[in-house]
């Protein structure tokens, strides 16, 4: 019989009841006991909903409060003397430790530990200091509790917890410790805590655990087979049966000692890497090592496509047998939202194409039922749905295909090479040297959202919503003048959100009400979904920024988001590939372009903070994915004259590992992340000889806190060192939106300041 598996649920609760709650703690207006009594019914609304989809093996251990990582290490009883030593209860040091804690009349002020993305997806991980003194001591079995939890009501699951590597693979280094240390070296301590947890739960009767091991996927586990022998023939004898997943990728070489380890059962992404099947099954054969088929994606927001789905399977139950394989989700589901059933704007037939958590799991379910020889109505459904979406691709937009069929080397570069664009643009934007301005948006103040409310409600017509935005385009303008700044913009109020309001004004995508995913903590995001060939039916920005314009001499810059950016915060496609769509978005960005700068806009911004997060975990996959993400770049801003000057910016900048491609994008401007690094990430630019112009941001713009107008100086004179003066822009770090105004004008009229000190001293 083959069994179906869920690894894990978001853990927002149904009317984001979790977010709620959470939320209201922190502002005390919850105590926590109501904190704790939501979490108990929620954790019963996700394994209920699990259960009654049929779903046969149903996860526990893995719902959180703030962050599954953060869970690990405070159930580790790692807890780092800073926030051990403010004499909290357990849960205010718990949250302490991811989002920080500031109480000014009690004096205390912690920041939080440092979040890290957790493989290419949007969620963020709580990466907890470890050092070479860091010792671990079973807190808490928070697997044991969930399960006596889930007991009680007469659900038995499989408990969940990062294996010992990935955990230790995913923390962050203590800054105290020595450069060379790494958390790995800690295995040898953190693995009694694992027998101790893992004995407990056996003793308990558990029969199964899901030990996640995602780092697998990742190139530099090949070369830990001594590691994962150690491991798993420690835990094995004392552990349930153990069930290694490795989402979000392939196992690649990595196979060759997973198929020896004293495992029950070994889990694959086959929604990313289909074809990594072959060998494994070829693999596990001779061993008795059981196979789990990720085939439900945790991931896309797609109906899985059953009858494929089913065919790859019965490949495995053909080499194995029915009692060897089980089918289940490719990850956890926490990537996706919680149910299209509760959509109430989208149409029948783009509800039909979509599958969200709770409709996973009954696709799991079902899968599992027709590989038993029982094709539920289901099942037959999903084969109408997915043959009514194929149809659907087919009646593409075929104008669109043909202009990606046709793009030619010519479209991807400007007309001549960067130090001839220059010496147009600088007639014709006249800039002082050590150029001033900024990334983009201004403070997003609660009227501007008040007056996009109102009118989203239908409360104030067109006319008045956009008068009340071209008030705050004025205000900016005035605002750029009074402080003295030099390439002027417009502030953005205009736009919900960077990738939604372009989503908004595109055919191609469409938006849920409800379809919200875990960022971080409570912070949730609603990603548009890309449904079909995208296309621009008429300008998005070009009335905003020619207002803005006409407002002022100084020179104006307008302001997209680039289509590598776009297509990463959203949902993509699934059946064509992403280069294409990305071109796609490119096509569309270029005509924009082409109209902002017929339009007068003389610098055009195109931003790309996600270029560095979409490279592909496994390096073999970067060229091809660098060559796409920066032809993309290219296309969307190469239908210019040689006078408009083109800008990009990203939020962060360790690209030391990508700088060919960065240099490939050949912007005339980019603006980085350089505040809080130390300027050694200049190094990397000054090695490489790059010759274009740079504005590496000379504050953070993620605090409130003001720089003074030395400290700018100081850091312009650092700057100057590394980099030739002619070449660097004066920036902050980022756009202003969640800043105040008051803050945001001493701020940029302490770095005017310290412009203009430089053009006379350095
Ligand atoms: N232009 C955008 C802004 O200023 C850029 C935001 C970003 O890089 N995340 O808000
Ligand atoms: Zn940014």
């Amino acid at each position: 019989m083959v069994k179906s598996a869920v690894l894990g649920y978001p853990r927002i609760g149904v009317g984001r009841s979790m977010k709620k709650i959470i939320e209201s703690y922190w502002a005390g207006n919850a105590s926590a006991e109501q904190l704790q009594e939501t979490a108990k019914s929620v954790r019963k609304e996700r394994w209920e909903t699990i259960k009654n989809a049929g779903v046969d093996i149903i996860p526990s251990g893995e719902f959180t409060l703030y962050d599954q990582l953060l869970d690990h290490s405070y159930n580790f009883g790692v807890i780092p003397e800073r926030y051990a030593s403010q004499q909290l209860n357990g849960l205010d040091t718990y949250f302490a430790m991811g989002r920080g804690r500031q109480d000014k009349a009690k004096g205390v002020d912690v920041v939080a530990c440092e979040m890290g993305k957790y493989f290419d997806s949007n969620y963020h991980v709580v990466k907890v200091p470890h050092a070479p003194n860091t010792e671990f001591k079973l807190n808490q079995n928070q697997q044991l509790a969930e399960y006596e939890e889930a007991k009680a009501l007469g659900i038995i699951t499989r408990p969940v917890i990062f294996g010992p590597i990935t955990y230790l693979s995913l923390v962050a280094k203590s800054r105290e410790a020595p450069a060379d240390f790494e958390p790995l070296s800690l295995l040898d301590k953190l693995l009694p805590v694992y027998k101790e947890l893992l004995s407990q739960l056996k003793g308990a009767g558990v029969e199964h655990v899901q030990i996640d091991e995602p780092i697998l996927v990742l190139d530099k586990a090949e070369a830990w087979g001594s590691e994962y022998k150690k491991v798993y023939e420690a835990l094995a004898p004392v552990a349930p049966k153990i069930t290694i997943t490795s989402s979000y990728g392939r196992v690649g070489k990595s196979i060759e000692y997973l198929k020896s380890l004293p495992i029950y059962a070994l889990h694959l992404d086959l929604d990313r890497e289909p074809k990594q099947l072959d060998e494994v099954l070829a693999a596990l054969k001779s061993t008795d090592i059981n196979i789990e088929l990720g085939l439900v994606s945790g991931r896309n927001i797609w109906k899985t496509d059953l009858k494929a789905a089913k065919a790859l399977a019965e490949k495995a139950v053909s080499e194995l047998s029915s009692e060897r394989v089980n089918v289940s989700t490719s990850s956890s589901l926490l990537h996706t939202p919680i149910s299209v059933k509760v959509e109430k704007k989208l149409t029948s037939e783009q509800l039909s194409w979509l599958s969200f958590a709770e409709e996973k799991c009954e696709e799991v379910a079902a899968l599992a039922q027709a590989l038993n020889g029982k094709e539920s109505s289901l099942f037959e459904q999903n084969t109408k749905d997915i043959a009514a979406r194929r149809e659907f691709e087919r009646s593409s937009d075929s104008a669109v295909r043909d202009r990606v069929a046709s793009i030619s080397e010519e479209m991807l570069s400007r007309k001549s090479p960067f130090a001839t664009r220059r010496e147009a643009q600088k007639k014709h934007l006249n800039l002082p040297k050590f150029p001033t301005t900024t990334i983009g948006s201004f403070p997003q103040t609660k009227e501007i959202r008040q007056a996009r409310a109102k009118f989203t409600k239908g409360e104030i017509t067109k006319e008045e919503y956009e008068k009340a935005m071209e008030a705050e385009i004025q205000n900016a303008v005035d605002f750029q003048t009074k402080v003295g700044l030099d390439l002027f913009v417009h502030g953005e109020p205009e736009r919900n959100d960077m990738v939604q309001y372009f989503g908004e004004q595109l055919n191609g995508f469409i938006f849920t009400q409800l379809g919200w995913v875990q960022s971080y903590g409570s912070r949730y995001v609603r990603p548009p979904i890309v449904v079909s060939d995208v296309s621009r039916p008429s300008p998005m920005t070009v009335r905003w920024s020619a207002y803005a314009q006409s407002l002022t001499d100084k020179p104006m810059k307008g302001m997209l988001t680039g289509p590598v950016t776009i297509l990463n915060w959203s949902f993509p496609r699934a059946d064509v590939s992403k280069e294409v769509q990305s071109k796609q978005l490119a096509l569309a960005l270029r005509d924009e372009v082409v109209d902002l700068a017929n339009a007068g806009i003389k610098a055009i911004q195109v931003d790309e903070p996600a270029i560095r997060e979409g490279l592909p975990l496994r390096k073999a996959d970067w060229d091809n994915y660098l060559t796409w993400a920066v032809d993309s770049f290219r296309l969307s801003t190469s239908g210019v004259g040689d006078d408009t000057q083109v800008h990009s910016h990203f939020c962060y900048s360790d690209f030391g590992d990508i700088f060919p491609s960065i240099q490939r994008l050949d912007a005339d401007v980019i603006s980085i992340e350089a505040s809080k690094a130390d300027l050694k990430l200049l190094d990397v630019f000054k090695s490489y000889g790059y010759s274009n112009e740079i504005g590496p941001g000379v504050y953070d713009i993620h605090s409130p806190r003001v720089p003074g107008e030395q400290e700018i100086k100081d850091r312009l004179e650092a700057m100057a060192k590394v980099l030739p003066a002619d070449n660097l822009i004066v920036n902050p770090d980022c756009g202003l939106k969640t800043r105040g105004w008051k803050e945001t004008e001493e701020s940029l009229s302490n770095l005017v300041a310290a412009a203009r000190w430089a053009r006379s001293s350095l």
